[in-house]
């Protein structure tokens, strides 16, 4: 198996990814810009854990990625996003 494919959230373009969590490309610009992100939006804040419900299955779970919309259980992690915003068109 080819090593997956990701977009660096900074700049946008596509490395191999090394580590699963792994968002940038690891260019030392990218990962200033991220930590200048984070300062704002997370460690300001002083927000370690946050509760938040998971879109999917509905439990609620803890997390410090306020982006976060999934428990982590495999399954609703996995659900793209796409087939989520469909599935509430239908409804
Ligand atoms: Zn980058
Ligand atoms: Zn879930």
């Amino acid at each position: 198996m080819p090593p997956p494919i990701k977009k660096c959230v900074i700049c946008g373009k596509e490395f191999k990814v090394k580590s699963n969590n792994q968002k940038l490309c690891g260019s030392e610009e990218c990962k200033h810009e991220w930590k200048i992100t984070y300062d704002k939006s997370r460690y300001l804040e002083n927000v370690e854990l946050i509760e938040k419900q998971c879109v999917v299955c509905g439990k609620s779970f803890t997390t410090s990625d306020t982006r976060r919309k999934y428990c982590g259980s495999g399954k609703c992690d996995n659900k793209p996003r796409m087939k989520f915003k469909v599935k509430v068109v239908i409804r």
